[in-house]
């Protein structure tokens, strides 16, 4: 039994985010950890955090959009945070040293209330990986320096750290290599992903997570993303990260030794089990997915990225090699991309390429504090959508013959 323990959940209202309130239903339920829920921020989904915070109790809530924010149906004393640094301030007011904050906002509008959170002196359940990704020299150092952890929720990391645990030190490591499903287009041929739409790219074929998450699995940016994720989280080189294929989704990551053995982790493809995992870390508790029935498992297939038809895996170790803003030019430019998708502005096979460019256009350069991150975001969105806006040969997705 874990002893009880202040929570926040920023982005409460998405997958991870309802996840991980199921969780915390069923570890105070069972008696396996129990946890005060403290805080909730969200985007805009007023009704349902006022439905989570009335359930939770909580204290204080956050919502970043400030029109819904007066739709908020909560008694009059649970403390409220609108606006665009609403979550920084739920967490910086609320907040206390030996707290964890299970930090699951979607994309870059995450670093700001991650590092808000580690200044807190807060412990960090990281779903966020973008975070990571864009500023990843500045939350390791502030993590570093303020004494907190920060405990993976990606089931690929989550499966890493569990693995980790059977060696003694990192010089024992040779490699890790993450796993991948290959997304809902994995036997598809490249002309065809090219003109793929919105809706194929939704269809994930072994999880259910946010919208743009799944995107990112589609073109494997996802992976790409992860790769740089583990980097900071393990303090890896480039050289010793890979990823491979892996469509059941059953074994989520593993560890090579220097002496040759191989640790890996599997479980169901639902992630209650990984965000469990991190908010009882380092103690097990018992979980609430169905386990593994191992008489009906008939294969494990793996198979190795084709970087031919999935060239954003093939970025992550140029951002890593290169270093400084390289990450926060990949991710803006990727979720400018992603988003001129889903407005069906571009067709599926640019995203890829777009971020690509952005990267060529871009040069790194050194991150001295949070501003040169949010710099080399914005011009990453910027070109991405000045991309889009000159290449009127960009046939929208959803609309093109
Ligand atoms: P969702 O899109 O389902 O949820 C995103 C959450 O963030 C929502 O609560 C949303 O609020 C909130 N949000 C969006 N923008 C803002 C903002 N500007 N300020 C505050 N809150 C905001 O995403 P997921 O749960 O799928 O993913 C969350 C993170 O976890 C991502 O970084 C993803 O890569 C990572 N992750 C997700 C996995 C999954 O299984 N889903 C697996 C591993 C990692 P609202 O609902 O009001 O819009």
């Amino acid at each position: 039994m874990v002893g009880r323990r202040r929570l926040f959940i920023l982005g409460s209202t998405g997958s991870i985010g309802e996840n991980t309130l199921s969780v915390i239903r069923h570890l105070n339920d069972t008696g396996g950890a129990s946890f005060d829920v403290v805080g909730l921020a969200t985007g805009r989904n007023s009704a349902r955090l006022s439905e989570q915070a009335t359930e939770f109790g909580a204290d204080a809530v956050a919502i970043t959009s400030s029109s819904p924010a007066a739709a908020l149906d909560l008694p009059t004393n649970v403390n409220r945070y609108e606006g665009a640094i609403a979550a920084e301030s739920l967490v910086r007011e609320h907040g206390q040293p030996g707290d964890l904050v299970v930090a699951a906002i979607v994309g870059s509008a995450g670093i700001g209330p991650v590092l808000a959170a580690i200044d807190a002196g807060c412990d960090i359940a990281l779903a966020n990986k973008e975070a990571l990704v864009a500023a990843g020299t500045l939350v390791t150092a502030r993590a570093r320096a303020r004494g907190v952890s920060i405990i993976p929720v990606d089931s690929e990391h989550s499966a890493i750290a569990q693995c980790l645990r059977a060696g003694n030190s990192a010089s024992e490591v040779r490699r890790i290599v993450l796993t991948a499903s290959g997304g809902p287009f994995r036997a598809m041929t490249a002309e065809a992903m090219e003109h793929a739409t919105l809706e194929d790219a939704l269809r994930h074929p072994t999880w259910s997570m946010g919208r743009k998450v799944t995107i990112d699995s589609a073109t494997m940016m996802n992976k790409a993303l992860e790769i740089v994720e583990a980097h900071w989280l393990f303090g890896l080189g480039a050289d010793q990260i890979d990823a491979i294929v892996h469509p059941q989704s059953l074994v989520h990551s593993f560890v090579e030794f220097n002496d040759g053995s191989v640790m890996a982790q599997l479980s169901p493809p639902d992630m209650r089990l990984p965000i469990q995992c991190a908010l009882t870390w380092p103690a097990r508790a018992i979980g609430c997915s169905v386990p593994l029935d191992w008489s009906r498992l008939r294969s494990l297939d793996f198979e190795a990225v084709d970087h031919a038809r999935f060239p954003a895996v093939q970025l992550a170790w140029r951002v890593i090699r290169d270093g400084g803003t390289a990450g926060a030019t990949l991710n803006g430019a990727n979720e400018a991309a992603v988003d001129a998708f889903v407005e069906g502005r571009i067709r599926f096979g640019h995203i890829t390429r777009l971020v690509a460019e952005a990267m060529d256009a871009l040069p790194s350069s050194a991150i001295a504090s949070l501003a040169d991150v949010a710099a080399a975001d914005a011009r990453a969105r910027e070109f991405v959508r000045g991309q889009v806006a000159a290449q009127s040969s960009i046939v929208g997705a959803r609309t093109s013959p």
